[in-house]
Protein backbone atom coordinates (compact mmCIF):
# COMPACT_ATOMS: atom_id res chain seq x y z
CA UNK A 1 0.00 0.00 0.00
CA UNK A 2 1.24 3.47 -0.93
CA UNK A 3 1.71 5.87 1.82
CA UNK A 4 -1.11 7.98 0.32
CA UNK A 5 -3.50 5.62 1.82
CA UNK A 6 -1.70 5.11 4.95
CA UNK A 7 -4.64 6.08 6.77
CA UNK A 8 -7.01 3.28 7.92
CA UNK A 9 -7.13 0.22 6.53
CA UNK A 10 -8.57 -3.62 6.82
CA UNK A 11 -5.90 -6.10 6.59
CA UNK A 12 -7.48 -9.45 5.94
CA UNK A 13 -5.30 -12.31 6.59
CA UNK A 14 -6.41 -14.88 3.96
CA UNK A 15 -3.42 -17.42 5.46
CA UNK A 16 -5.63 -17.18 8.82
CA UNK A 17 -8.79 -17.77 6.33
CA UNK A 18 -6.92 -21.13 5.24
CA UNK A 19 -6.31 -22.14 8.43
CA UNK A 20 -9.62 -21.56 9.90
CA UNK A 21 -11.20 -23.82 6.94
CA UNK A 22 -8.48 -26.92 7.21
CA UNK A 23 -9.17 -26.96 10.80
CA UNK A 24 -13.15 -26.53 11.17
CA UNK A 25 -13.04 -29.52 7.85
CA UNK A 26 -10.68 -31.99 10.47
CA UNK A 27 -13.44 -30.87 13.28
CA UNK A 28 -16.33 -32.46 10.93
CA UNK A 29 -17.15 -35.80 9.91
CA UNK A 30 -15.85 -37.11 6.71
CA UNK A 31 -17.78 -36.47 3.56
CA UNK A 32 -19.38 -33.89 5.42
CA UNK A 33 -19.83 -30.69 2.94
CA UNK A 34 -18.67 -27.38 3.90
CA UNK A 35 -20.68 -24.11 3.05
CA UNK A 36 -18.83 -20.84 3.39
CA UNK A 37 -21.36 -18.48 4.20
CA UNK A 38 -19.88 -15.33 2.54
CA UNK A 39 -22.96 -12.54 2.59
CA UNK A 40 -22.56 -9.20 3.33
CA UNK A 41 -18.97 -9.27 1.36
CA UNK A 42 -17.84 -12.00 3.83
CA UNK A 43 -18.50 -10.21 6.89
CA UNK A 44 -16.55 -7.46 5.95
CA UNK A 45 -13.45 -9.33 4.86
CA UNK A 46 -14.57 -9.13 0.98
CA UNK A 47 -16.44 -11.62 -0.65
CA UNK A 48 -14.26 -12.34 -3.75
CA UNK A 49 -11.29 -12.92 -2.47
CA UNK A 50 -12.74 -15.13 0.10
CA UNK A 51 -14.72 -17.22 -2.18
CA UNK A 52 -11.81 -17.54 -4.57
CA UNK A 53 -9.38 -18.78 -1.25
CA UNK A 54 -12.66 -21.22 -0.66
CA UNK A 55 -13.26 -22.40 -3.66
CA UNK A 56 -9.24 -23.51 -4.01
CA UNK A 57 -9.05 -25.24 -0.51
CA UNK A 58 -11.70 -27.31 -1.54
CA UNK A 59 -14.69 -25.80 0.00
CA UNK A 60 -18.34 -27.13 -1.36
CA UNK A 61 -20.87 -24.62 -1.52
CA UNK A 62 -20.89 -20.80 -0.99
CA UNK A 63 -24.44 -18.88 0.99
CA UNK A 64 -24.80 -15.37 -0.14
CA UNK A 65 -28.32 -13.49 1.31
CA UNK A 66 -29.28 -11.76 -2.12
CA UNK A 67 -28.67 -12.10 -5.80
CA UNK A 68 -26.34 -9.38 -6.38
CA UNK A 69 -23.98 -10.81 -4.11
CA UNK A 70 -24.51 -14.13 -5.84
CA UNK A 71 -24.27 -12.29 -8.84
CA UNK A 72 -20.77 -10.17 -7.80
CA UNK A 73 -18.96 -13.88 -7.16
CA UNK A 74 -20.47 -15.42 -10.50
CA UNK A 75 -18.97 -12.18 -12.57
CA UNK A 76 -15.76 -12.54 -10.75
CA UNK A 77 -15.79 -16.05 -12.06
CA UNK A 78 -16.07 -18.37 -8.83
CA UNK A 79 -18.25 -21.78 -10.18
CA UNK A 80 -18.62 -23.14 -6.98
CA UNK A 81 -22.43 -23.92 -5.94
CA UNK A 82 -24.34 -20.89 -4.30
CA UNK A 83 -27.44 -20.70 -2.15
CA UNK A 84 -29.19 -17.52 -1.40
CA UNK A 85 -30.23 -17.44 2.22
CA UNK A 86 -33.12 -14.58 1.37
CA UNK A 87 -35.41 -13.76 -1.05
CA UNK A 88 -35.14 -13.52 -4.62
CA UNK A 89 -37.90 -11.62 -6.80
CA UNK A 90 -39.42 -14.73 -9.00
CA UNK A 91 -38.83 -12.59 -12.30
CA UNK A 92 -34.87 -13.46 -12.10
CA UNK A 93 -35.50 -17.21 -12.10
CA UNK A 94 -33.65 -17.47 -14.98
CA UNK A 95 -31.26 -15.61 -14.30
CA UNK A 96 -30.54 -18.09 -11.17
CA UNK A 97 -30.54 -20.96 -13.27
CA UNK A 98 -28.43 -20.41 -15.65
CA UNK A 99 -25.94 -19.07 -13.34
CA UNK A 100 -26.26 -22.01 -11.36
CA UNK A 101 -27.83 -20.57 -8.12
CA UNK A 102 -29.88 -22.14 -5.77
CA UNK A 103 -33.05 -20.34 -4.10
CA UNK A 104 -33.92 -20.98 -0.76
CA UNK A 105 -37.87 -21.60 -0.47
CA UNK A 106 -39.60 -20.69 2.64
CA UNK A 107 -43.25 -21.08 1.70
CA UNK A 108 -46.05 -22.64 -1.13
CA UNK A 109 -46.79 -19.76 -2.75
CA UNK A 110 -43.30 -18.87 -3.88
CA UNK A 111 -42.30 -22.31 -4.67
CA UNK A 112 -45.32 -21.91 -7.10
CA UNK A 113 -43.82 -18.74 -8.49
CA UNK A 114 -40.13 -19.56 -8.94
CA UNK A 115 -42.05 -23.19 -10.83
CA UNK A 116 -44.16 -21.08 -13.23
CA UNK A 117 -40.99 -19.37 -14.23
CA UNK A 118 -38.80 -21.81 -14.19
CA UNK A 119 -41.74 -23.60 -16.69
CA UNK A 120 -42.49 -20.80 -18.79
CA UNK A 121 -38.58 -21.00 -19.69
CA UNK A 122 -38.32 -25.05 -20.24
CA UNK A 123 -35.80 -24.79 -17.75
CA UNK A 124 -35.03 -25.73 -14.13
CA UNK A 125 -34.57 -24.21 -10.68
CA UNK A 126 -32.39 -25.55 -7.93
CA UNK A 127 -34.25 -25.02 -4.62
CA UNK A 128 -33.25 -25.73 -0.77
CA UNK A 129 -36.32 -25.85 1.05
CA UNK A 130 -36.17 -23.97 4.80
CA UNK A 131 -37.78 -25.22 7.49
CA UNK A 132 -39.01 -22.48 10.16
CA UNK A 133 -37.84 -24.59 13.44
CA UNK A 134 -37.79 -22.12 16.42
CA UNK A 135 -35.77 -19.24 14.72
CA UNK A 136 -39.44 -17.50 13.29
CA UNK A 137 -38.02 -15.83 10.73
CA UNK A 138 -37.72 -17.52 7.16
CA UNK A 139 -39.03 -20.93 6.37
CA UNK A 140 -41.96 -23.17 6.05
CA UNK A 141 -43.92 -23.50 9.51
CA UNK A 142 -43.93 -27.05 11.17
CA UNK A 143 -44.31 -26.36 15.01
CA UNK A 144 -47.11 -28.42 16.51
CA UNK A 145 -50.04 -27.34 15.73
CA UNK A 146 -48.82 -26.53 11.89
CA UNK A 147 -46.86 -29.89 11.80
CA UNK A 148 -49.28 -32.02 9.30
CA UNK A 149 -49.84 -28.60 7.39
CA UNK A 150 -46.14 -28.11 7.04
CA UNK A 151 -45.47 -31.50 5.61
CA UNK A 152 -48.24 -31.32 2.97
CA UNK A 153 -46.92 -28.10 1.63
CA UNK A 154 -43.35 -29.03 1.15
CA UNK A 155 -44.68 -32.05 -0.43
CA UNK A 156 -46.36 -30.17 -2.91
CA UNK A 157 -43.68 -27.85 -3.46
CA UNK A 158 -41.11 -29.99 -4.27
CA UNK A 159 -43.76 -31.86 -6.73
CA UNK A 160 -43.72 -28.76 -8.47
CA UNK A 161 -42.39 -28.73 -11.97
CA UNK A 162 -39.37 -27.09 -12.97
CA UNK A 163 -37.61 -26.93 -9.42
CA UNK A 164 -35.45 -29.78 -8.35
CA UNK A 165 -35.41 -30.02 -4.34
CA UNK A 166 -31.97 -30.38 -4.14
CA UNK A 167 -30.96 -29.50 -0.16
CA UNK A 168 -33.25 -28.92 3.00
CA UNK A 169 -31.99 -26.69 5.99
CA UNK A 170 -32.94 -24.86 9.16
CA UNK A 171 -31.48 -22.05 11.53
CA UNK A 172 -30.82 -21.96 15.20
CA UNK A 173 -31.82 -19.14 17.31
CA UNK A 174 -29.22 -20.36 20.16
CA UNK A 175 -26.81 -23.05 18.92
CA UNK A 176 -23.73 -20.18 19.91
CA UNK A 177 -25.60 -19.39 23.46
CA UNK A 178 -24.19 -21.30 26.67
CA UNK A 179 -26.99 -23.11 29.19
CA UNK A 180 -29.64 -25.86 30.08
CA UNK A 181 -32.40 -23.83 28.57
CA UNK A 182 -30.81 -22.59 25.25
CA UNK A 183 -29.07 -26.41 24.93
CA UNK A 184 -32.82 -27.50 25.24
CA UNK A 185 -33.79 -25.58 22.83
CA UNK A 186 -31.31 -26.39 19.57
CA UNK A 187 -31.81 -30.29 20.76
CA UNK A 188 -35.57 -29.44 20.07
CA UNK A 189 -34.65 -27.40 16.92
CA UNK A 190 -32.46 -30.58 15.42
CA UNK A 191 -35.26 -33.04 16.42
CA UNK A 192 -37.68 -31.22 14.51
CA UNK A 193 -36.15 -30.95 11.72
CA UNK A 194 -34.82 -35.04 11.22
CA UNK A 195 -38.31 -35.80 12.46
CA UNK A 196 -39.90 -33.60 9.88
CA UNK A 197 -37.63 -35.12 7.33
CA UNK A 198 -38.36 -38.52 8.17
CA UNK A 199 -42.07 -38.23 7.69
CA UNK A 200 -41.83 -36.27 4.49
CA UNK A 201 -39.96 -39.72 3.55
CA UNK A 202 -42.47 -41.74 4.94
CA UNK A 203 -45.14 -39.81 4.01
CA UNK A 204 -44.24 -38.48 0.36
CA UNK A 205 -41.47 -40.88 -0.52
CA UNK A 206 -39.08 -37.27 -0.46
CA UNK A 207 -35.83 -37.21 0.20
CA UNK A 208 -32.70 -34.77 0.06
CA UNK A 209 -29.63 -34.77 -1.15
CA UNK A 210 -28.00 -32.13 1.39
CA UNK A 211 -30.05 -31.46 4.77
CA UNK A 212 -28.14 -28.67 6.61
CA UNK A 213 -28.37 -26.97 9.53
CA UNK A 214 -25.35 -26.46 11.32
CA UNK A 215 -24.26 -22.46 11.77
CA UNK A 216 -21.23 -21.63 14.07
CA UNK A 217 -22.65 -22.23 16.85
CA UNK A 218 -23.47 -25.89 15.79
CA UNK A 219 -20.42 -26.46 14.16
CA UNK A 220 -18.78 -26.63 17.66
CA UNK A 221 -21.24 -27.22 20.42
CA UNK A 222 -23.08 -29.46 18.79
CA UNK A 223 -21.05 -31.93 16.13
CA UNK A 224 -23.59 -34.35 16.01
CA UNK A 225 -25.83 -32.01 14.00
CA UNK A 226 -23.30 -31.55 11.05
CA UNK A 227 -25.40 -33.63 8.63
CA UNK A 228 -24.66 -33.49 5.40
CA UNK A 229 -23.45 -30.38 5.13
CA UNK A 230 -21.70 -27.48 7.59
CA UNK A 231 -22.63 -23.46 7.60
CA UNK A 232 -20.68 -21.66 9.29
CA UNK A 233 -20.08 -18.00 9.11
CA UNK A 234 -18.35 -16.01 11.62
CA UNK A 235 -16.45 -18.87 12.87
CA UNK A 236 -14.69 -19.18 9.19
CA UNK A 237 -13.35 -15.82 9.96
CA UNK A 238 -12.31 -17.19 13.12
CA UNK A 239 -14.86 -15.32 15.82
CA UNK A 240 -16.66 -16.01 18.41
CA UNK A 241 -16.67 -17.06 21.88
CA UNK A 242 -16.21 -21.03 20.42
CA UNK A 243 -13.17 -19.84 18.07
CA UNK A 244 -10.81 -20.88 20.43
CA UNK A 245 -11.87 -23.93 21.02
CA UNK A 246 -10.92 -24.97 17.19
CA UNK A 247 -7.67 -22.88 17.76
CA UNK A 248 -9.28 -20.11 14.84
CA UNK A 249 -7.97 -17.28 14.13
CA UNK A 250 -9.52 -13.34 13.59
CA UNK A 251 -8.56 -12.89 9.92
CA UNK A 252 -9.37 -9.18 10.57
CA UNK A 253 -7.00 -6.12 11.52
CA UNK A 254 -8.58 -3.36 11.72
CA UNK A 255 -5.20 -0.76 11.96
CA UNK A 256 -5.38 3.28 11.91
CA UNK A 257 -2.59 5.40 12.25
CA UNK A 258 -1.63 8.85 14.64
CA UNK A 259 -2.15 11.71 12.85
CA UNK A 260 -1.29 14.33 15.12
CA UNK A 261 -0.23 14.27 19.21
CA UNK A 262 -0.63 17.62 21.13
CA UNK A 263 -0.28 18.13 25.25
CA UNK A 264 -2.94 19.34 26.89
CA UNK A 265 -3.50 20.73 30.43
CA UNK A 266 -5.52 19.16 33.24
CA UNK A 267 -8.61 20.29 32.65
CA UNK A 268 -9.11 20.59 29.40
CA UNK A 269 -12.29 19.51 27.47
CA UNK A 270 -11.71 16.85 24.44
CA UNK A 271 -14.61 16.73 21.22
CA UNK A 272 -17.81 17.29 21.31
CA UNK A 273 -20.05 17.25 23.76
CA UNK A 274 -17.15 17.68 26.37
CA UNK A 275 -17.64 14.38 27.53
CA UNK A 276 -14.24 13.79 28.42
CA UNK A 277 -12.02 16.20 30.79
CA UNK A 278 -7.80 15.61 31.09
CA UNK A 279 -6.87 15.40 34.98
CA UNK A 280 -4.06 15.26 34.04
CA UNK A 281 -0.98 16.36 31.64
CA UNK A 282 -2.26 14.73 28.92
CA UNK A 283 -0.06 13.33 26.03
CA UNK A 284 -3.21 12.83 23.02
CA UNK A 285 -3.30 11.43 19.90
CA UNK A 286 -5.95 11.86 17.06
CA UNK A 287 -6.37 8.94 15.32
CA UNK A 288 -7.52 8.52 11.76
CA UNK A 289 -10.53 6.95 12.65
CA UNK A 290 -14.64 7.41 13.11
CA UNK A 291 -17.28 6.09 13.02
CA UNK A 292 -17.84 6.91 9.09
CA UNK A 293 -15.09 3.92 9.16
CA UNK A 294 -17.36 1.87 10.79
CA UNK A 295 -16.15 2.70 14.89
CA UNK A 296 -19.19 2.25 17.03
CA UNK A 297 -19.84 6.36 18.29
CA UNK A 298 -21.73 4.39 21.11
CA UNK A 299 -18.47 2.73 22.63
CA UNK A 300 -16.69 6.29 23.13
CA UNK A 301 -14.90 6.49 26.39
CA UNK A 302 -15.27 3.01 26.58
CA UNK A 303 -12.17 1.25 25.04
CA UNK A 304 -8.81 1.16 24.27
CA UNK A 305 -6.44 0.39 21.76
CA UNK A 306 -3.51 -1.43 20.61
CA UNK A 307 -0.61 0.69 20.27
CA UNK A 308 3.18 -0.52 20.55
CA UNK A 309 4.01 -0.96 24.52
CA UNK A 310 0.32 -1.55 25.73
CA UNK A 311 -3.17 -0.48 25.21
CA UNK A 312 -4.20 3.32 24.93
CA UNK A 313 -7.46 4.64 26.42
CA UNK A 314 -10.14 5.98 24.03
CA UNK A 315 -10.86 9.31 25.23
CA UNK A 316 -14.02 11.34 24.49
CA UNK A 317 -17.03 11.27 21.72
CA UNK A 318 -15.76 9.36 18.33
CA UNK A 319 -16.41 11.34 15.48
CA UNK A 320 -17.71 10.80 11.85
CA UNK A 321 -13.71 10.52 11.11
CA UNK A 322 -11.17 10.79 13.82
CA UNK A 323 -10.58 10.01 17.35
CA UNK A 324 -8.78 10.68 20.02
CA UNK A 325 -6.44 8.50 22.41
CA UNK A 326 -4.54 8.87 25.51
CA UNK A 327 -0.87 8.01 24.69
CA UNK A 328 0.75 9.72 27.68
CA UNK A 329 2.07 6.51 28.60
CA UNK A 330 3.42 5.63 25.53
CA UNK A 331 6.21 7.90 24.48
CA UNK A 332 7.41 5.49 21.87
CA UNK A 333 4.39 5.97 19.76
CA UNK A 334 4.59 9.25 17.34
CA UNK A 335 2.94 10.81 14.52
CA UNK A 336 2.21 7.68 11.86
CA UNK A 337 2.36 5.05 14.15
CA UNK A 338 0.27 2.36 13.76
CA UNK A 339 -2.72 1.90 15.92
CA UNK A 340 -4.65 -1.81 16.01
CA UNK A 341 -8.61 -1.82 16.34
CA UNK A 342 -9.29 -4.58 16.55
CA UNK A 343 -7.40 -7.58 15.41
CA UNK A 344 -5.29 -10.32 17.33
CA UNK A 345 -3.83 -7.76 19.75
CA UNK A 346 -7.09 -6.05 20.55
CA UNK A 347 -9.93 -8.81 20.63
CA UNK A 348 -12.67 -7.73 18.59
CA UNK A 349 -14.74 -8.43 21.47
CA UNK A 350 -13.77 -5.81 23.66
CA UNK A 351 -15.01 -3.28 20.96
CA UNK A 352 -18.61 -5.07 20.75
CA UNK A 353 -18.89 -5.71 24.30
CA UNK A 354 -17.89 -2.13 25.10
CA UNK A 355 -20.55 -1.04 22.37
CA UNK A 356 -23.21 -3.67 23.43
CA UNK A 357 -23.17 -5.48 20.48
CA UNK A 358 -21.86 -8.43 18.70
CA UNK A 359 -18.57 -9.00 16.74
CA UNK A 360 -20.70 -9.50 13.70
CA UNK A 361 -22.02 -6.18 13.42
CA UNK A 362 -19.19 -4.38 13.89
CA UNK A 363 -17.07 -6.65 10.84
CA UNK A 364 -19.83 -5.71 8.66
CA UNK A 365 -19.58 -2.17 9.44
CA UNK A 366 -16.17 -1.89 8.56
CA UNK A 367 -17.21 0.78 5.81
CA UNK A 368 -16.39 0.83 1.86
CA UNK A 369 -13.91 3.90 2.81
CA UNK A 370 -11.97 1.27 5.03
CA UNK A 371 -9.37 -0.34 1.94
CA UNK A 372 -8.78 -3.97 2.66
CA UNK A 373 -5.35 -5.05 2.39
CA UNK A 374 -4.73 -8.69 1.53
CA UNK A 375 -2.10 -10.57 3.04
CA UNK A 376 -0.29 -14.15 1.78
C1 LIG B 1 -25.78 -15.98 8.46
C2 LIG B 1 -26.24 -17.35 8.40
C3 LIG B 1 -25.40 -18.43 8.75
C4 LIG B 1 -24.03 -18.22 9.34
O1 LIG B 1 -24.17 -17.86 10.69
P1 LIG B 1 -22.89 -17.81 11.64
O2 LIG B 1 -23.46 -17.58 12.99
O3 LIG B 1 -22.08 -16.66 11.18
O4 LIG B 1 -22.21 -19.11 11.49
C5 LIG B 1 -25.85 -19.71 8.54
N1 LIG B 1 -27.10 -19.94 8.07
C6 LIG B 1 -27.95 -18.95 7.77
C7 LIG B 1 -29.31 -19.28 7.27
C8 LIG B 1 -27.57 -17.63 7.94
O5 LIG B 1 -28.42 -16.65 7.65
Amino acid sequence: MDDLQKRTWAEVSLKNLRHNYEAIRAAIPEGCRFLGVVKADAYGHGAVPVSRMLEEAGADYLAVSCLDEAMELREAGIKMPILILGHTPPKYTETLIDNNISQTISCFAKAKEYSDAACAIGKELKIHIKLDTGMSRLGFLCSEGYYQEGLRNVAEACALPGLNHEGIYTHFAVSDEFGEDNEDYTRRQFALFTGFIEDLKKQSGLSFKIRHCANSGAVVNYPEMALDMVRPGLLLYGYGDTSGRLGLKPCMRLVTTVSTIKVYEPGTSVSYGRRYTTDKRTRMGVLAIGYADGLPRISSNKCSYAVKGGFAPQCGSICMDMCMVDLSDFPQVDVGSEVEIFGEQNSICKISDAAGTIPYELLCAVSKRVPRVYKD
